[in-house]
């Protein structure tokens, strides 16, 4: 279903939204150049996911420090917003959409110029000390020398990205949970569904009588089970379409051309 006529039906819905919210995941990075963690191309595939493991990274600092570095840091770290990221906050700002809820640790909403951001997993952004919670920013220098150390307290710094053993952080659990009873539009982009519990929000905000407008390169695995219109293709296509129903043009979208667009 790539049509026209369902891509202006989801502008019409967005339009005559009160409260749209956006979920994403990590395909809404892939044309920032950031693969996702499964599947083909996957993260999974070229890196041992032990190395997010709570306990082992505990254990092991000096060893997987430097891989987290490597994929998180060196790499992600170059990454820019694409136009999804780029619309998505225009229609922020146009007051279209209320919220964005993303499972993505890259900070691109925010690059991008999204305010109202739920960080479900976290951050790769900052650190935070493994004893005393001081936070910090991630900056190169303070990983020049691995494993990275508190200045308060020398304690192991990690990233503040919620790592495999670790529980969802308290206030955006409950933000995120909050926003599903709330919201009459519920837009997802860019995720399997096969990540608990983040995967309960899109059925929960159906429970509560929202729609679900879905953007994938796929069906996943909320397309036949709670998505009302399936907008098949990938992210920056999808969003520049809705972008242009809803009249949304904003300027950082003029660095794009199109081939970069649609690659
Ligand atoms: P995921 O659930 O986030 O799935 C990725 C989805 O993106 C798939 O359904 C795939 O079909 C879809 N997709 C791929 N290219 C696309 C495109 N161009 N446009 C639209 N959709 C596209 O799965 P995951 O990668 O296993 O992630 C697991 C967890 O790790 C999630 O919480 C995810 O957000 C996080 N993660 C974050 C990043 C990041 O911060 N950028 C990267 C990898 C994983
Ligand atoms: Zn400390």
């Amino acid at each position: 279903m790539k049509s026209l006529e369902s891509i202006d039906q989801a502008a019409e819905w967005m339009k005559n939204a009160r409260h749209a919210v956006a979920f994403t995941g990590a395909g809404i990075s892939v044309e920032s150049g950031i693969p996702p963690f499964r599947g083909e191309g996957g993260l999974w595939a070229r890196y041992d996911p032990q190395c997010l493991d709570i306990d082992t990274f505990l254990e092991h600092p000096l060893e997987t420090w430097p891989l987290i570095k490597e994929i998180f840091y060196d790499f992600f770290g170059q990454a820019k917003p694409n136009p999804a990221h780029i619309i998505l906050a225009g229609m922020e700002s146009a007051g279209y959409l209320k919220q964005v809820i993303t499972q993505n640790i890259d900070h691109l909403h925010q690059d991008a110029g999204g305010k109202k951001v739920i960080e479900f997993h976290g951050t790769s952004r900052y650190l935070i000390c493994t004893k005393c919670g001081k936070r910090e920013l991630a900056a190169p220098s303070l990983l020049e020398i691995l494993p990275p150390r508190c200045q308060v307290c020398q304690s192991i710094l990690k990233p503040d990205f919620v790592f495999f053993g670790e529980g969802i952080p308290e206030l955006a659990y409950q933000a995120s949970f909050a926003e599903t009873r709330n919201a009459d539009i519920w837009l997802v982009i860019g995720t399997t569904g096969e990540v608990q519990p983040a995967s309960y929000l899109p059925g929960d905000a159906k429970r509560h009588g929202a729609r679900i407008i879905e953007i994938n390169v796929e069906p996943s695995f909320f397309t036949h089970s709670v998505t009302d219109i399936f907008l098949c293709g990938k992210a920056s296509e999808m969003m520049l379409g809705l972008g242009r129903a809803l009249g949304i043009h904003p300027p950082q979208l003029d660095a794009f051309d199109s081939p970069a667009v649609h690659r």
